[in-house]
């Protein structure tokens, strides 16, 4: 099993049909709705889905199909450079082993493709160097 967060953007023609009701019927997922801004006009829900990876990767090309813009949420997290003073924290933490500690220079290196966006550097960063942009 596996579990990713993404961001679904919605136009107001895909507002109406049941697409998050569709991935979990068709594909077998479990949707959790983290937050909701969303209404006639169209709008964003931010999702956890859960399941067989090759089923969230089916439901997600479903999505798009129907039209919905669809990020995975580690595209949104980022690591504001001046601020870090790469103590290191984060590197011990990350589930993903998105940081690297580089072993000559002792800097700490950001790598967003494995990041799965759980959010625990963003709270463990002592400077708050890690940032969640998406709202
Ligand atoms: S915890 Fe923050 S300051 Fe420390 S290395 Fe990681 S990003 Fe840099
Ligand atoms: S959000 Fe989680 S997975 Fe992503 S870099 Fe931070 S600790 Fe690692």
């Amino acid at each position: 099993m596996a579990r990713r967060k993404y961001l679904l953007g919605f136009s107001p023609a895909r507002v109406g049909e049941p697409i998050t009701y569709m991935i979990v019927k068709e594909f077998d997922l479990m949707v959790n709705i983290l937050r909701a801004e969303i209404d006639e006009r169209g709008g964003r829900l931010l999702l956890e889905i859960e399941g067989k990876p090759h089923k969230i990767t089916s439901g997600v090309k479903y999505l798009k199909e129907k039209g919905v813009e669809v990020k995975e949420l580690n595209e949104y997290v980022s690591k504001e450079e001046e601020r870090c003073t790469h103590c290191g924290m984060c590197v011990s933490i990350c589930p993903a082993d998105a940081f690297e500690m580089d072993k000559k220079t002792y800097k700490v290196h950001f790598k967003s493709d494995k990041c799965i966006a759980c959010g625990l550097c963003l709270d463990a960063c002592p400077p708050n160097a890690m940032k969640l942009r998406i709202w």
